[in-house]
């Protein structure tokens, strides 16, 4: 069969690598691809929200299975335009239809799936401009601090977590009143804090049986300690120490099960990934928000941990047999590290070469991301540009793995935090 992987990051690198393993992958295209997935795979420039030029390209070469990386192309409706065709209905699409992906693409929609179906989360309140006064009055009795969320897809930025009044209302007036986020921060969602560490937890689900994949943690800050500003991920760690058997028993119990019966209450259909962001609050785990896909840089760090076919995964996910799945789990440490531009996630240059590629050693993976083919050179295009995964059997021995490969990559100005996983050592592995 040949698959069409829609995206251009590391993840739909990862998605790509893995899939090439499977002996029922024929061609593997990705759009509208990198680099690195020009290597083995063949990175095709169509423009992934305009849905009748990749139905003609999905036509022209004979694809079966669309893999949807992006939230966006989701959120737009990819699955249901070709739900909708009947040329198309055959192909199988591994992402959630529109409102499935609502679960991402608005706060409010998620908050009250949550509340609705009893899953443990922050309290909260949504308001529009309409409302600002009512927002106000709920800021000035809030405890500190408190978390403002822009209803709708804001690339990661939509999250503001104020210290004190004054900012918090900066930010409600940002979102409401001057439109920072354009339309998606027409509605906010206001709510607690939770104090407690996170992690990832992935699950990919028919919207009836589910099969539980390698949990990651993933690191956001730009600055060594978590400190600076929030980036698309700097790094990931699977799998994570304080996720063992009791918490992630928890996880099933209270998250996922009433998740699954909550999309088929919703009639969601749901078909693909689901992504809940957790954070473990003294044991207990309460939902910070759910991503209709994989993450990134999550996804360099768990698809290295499954061994089984990824290809047989997803079609077991459209016969309806993952109740059956086993999924078989290496049982190693997997590190990952990002490369990334200088200056991001603020003002970095282009166009810089790429040198040391092929150093890494063959133990290591490199999955490209920002990073363009120019002549006969590798360029960064991107802020986030190379991730670098290592496994070992313990996750120093990963981290030294993915350190060295990120200090053989260079190029002018080239950023990598050197402490991913810090946070971990002191945690017992499981
Ligand atoms: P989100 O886009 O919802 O994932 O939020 C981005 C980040 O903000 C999360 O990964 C958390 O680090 C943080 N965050 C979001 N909601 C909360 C909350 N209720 N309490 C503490 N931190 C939060």
């Amino acid at each position: 069969m040949n698959v069409l992987i829609i995206g251009s990051g590391a993840r739909e690198h990862a998605l790509a690598w893995k899939l090439s393993q499977s002996p029922y992958a024929q061609q593997i295209f990705v759009a509208p691809g990198n680099a690195g997935t020009d290597e083995f795979h063949t990175s095709c420039a169509i423009d992934i929200h305009n849905f009748d030029e990749v139905a003609k390209f999905v036509t022209d070469f004979n694809i079966m299975m669309v893999v949807v990386g992006p939230e966006n192309t989701l959120v737009e409706g990819i699955h249901d335009y070709f739900q909708e065709k009947d040329f198309l209905r055959d192909v199988l699409v591994v992402g959630p239809k529109k409102l499935g992906a609502m679960l991402e693409g608005s706060k409010d929609f998620c908050k009250a799936f949550l509340q609705k179906n009893n899953i443990p989360t922050a309290r909260y309140e949504t308001f529009t401009e309409a409302n600002y006064r009512d927002a106000v009055e709920y800021l000035r009795t809030h405890s500190y601090p408190v978390v403002l969320k822009a209803d709708g897809l804001a690339a990661g930025k939509g999250v503001i977590i104020a210290q004190t009044f004054e900012e918090a209302i900066d930010s409600l007036e940002a979102m409401l009143r001057n439109h920072k986020f354009g339309k998606a921060g027409s509605k906010v969602v206001i709510e607690e804090y939770l104090q407690g560490i996170e992690v990832s937890v992935f699950i990919l689900t028919d919207g009836k049986e589910y099969v539980l994949l390698p949990e990651a943690k993933d690191y956001k800050r730009i600055g060594e300690g978590d400190a600076g500003l929030n980036t698309g991920g700097m790094g990931a760690i699977s799998p994570v120490p304080f996720a063992d058997d009791v918490f992630m028993e928890k996880v099933r119990e209270r998250v996922i099960e009433p998740t699954i019966r909550g999309m088929q209450a919703d009639s969601l259909d749901y078909t693909g990934f689901l992504f809940i962001g957790l954070m473990n609050v003294n044991g207990d785990p309460y939902v910070i928000e759910y991503n209709v896909r994989l993450g990134d840089p999550e996804t360099e760090a768990i698809l290295p941990r499954i061994k089984s076919d990824l290809f047989e995964l997803f079609l077991a996910l459209h016969d309806h047999k993952l109740g059956d799945f086993k999924l078989d789990i290496d049982p190693r440490t997997a590190a990952t590290v990002f490369l990334v531009s200088g200056g991001y996630p603020e003002g970095f240059d282009k166009g810089k070469e790429i040198a040391g590629l092929e150093q890494v050693n063959a133990d290591t993976l490199v999955f490209h991301a920002g990073t363009k083919r120019v002549d006969d050179k590798i360029v960064n295009n991107g802020g986030r540009v190379i991730a670098v995964t290592g496994l070992g059997d313990t996750m120093e021995e990963a981290l030294a793995k993915a350190n060295k490969a990120a200090e053989a990559i260079t190029w002018t100005d080239r950023y990598y935090r050197r402490d991913i996983g810090f946070d971990l050592k002191k945690q017992p592995m499981r």
